[in-house]
């Protein structure tokens, strides 16, 4: 069914508490943790606790969850100092694009300077 816990996704483990990771943020239908692979000073994930495969089909389900998910990003810049607006959030989509997790997720970026066009 949509939304629910999928037995091979990694982030779903991380809902559950199955796989260790360092929380930073939590609410009823987020959970926010540093990422494992840092490529910026502070490099957090915010994730919706359900399950779908990108940001879009997040959005199109559950848009309400979808917002909770930009908005714990917000404080989450806050809390890491970077309030400032001197942030990225990246929603990789697609393996093309770099995507290898197919839970939704936010990357928060930032404590560095960055260029654009993104890599
Ligand atoms: P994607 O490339 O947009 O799918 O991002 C997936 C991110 O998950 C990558 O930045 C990985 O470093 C990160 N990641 C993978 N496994 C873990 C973990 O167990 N804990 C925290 N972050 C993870």
């Amino acid at each position: 069914m949509a939304g629910e816990p999928q037995a091979d996704c990694l982030f779903c483990k991380i809902v559950a508490g199955n796989i260790p990771a360092t929380v930073v943020r939590e609410t009823d239908t987020t959970v926010a943790f540093r990422d494992i692979n840092p490529q910026a000073p502070t490099h957090v994930l915010v994730i919706p606790k359900v399950h779908y495969p990108d940001a879009a089909s997040l959005a199109a389900a559950e848009p309400g969850i979808a917002a909770d998910v930009l908005t714990e990003a917000g404080r989450v810049a806050v809390d890491e100092g970077l309030a400032d607006h001197a942030y990225r959030l990246v929603f990789n989509t697609g393996a093309r694009a770099g995507q290898v997790v197919f839970h939704a997720h936010a990357h928060v970026l930032g404590g560095r300077g960055f260029e654009w066009p993104p890599g």
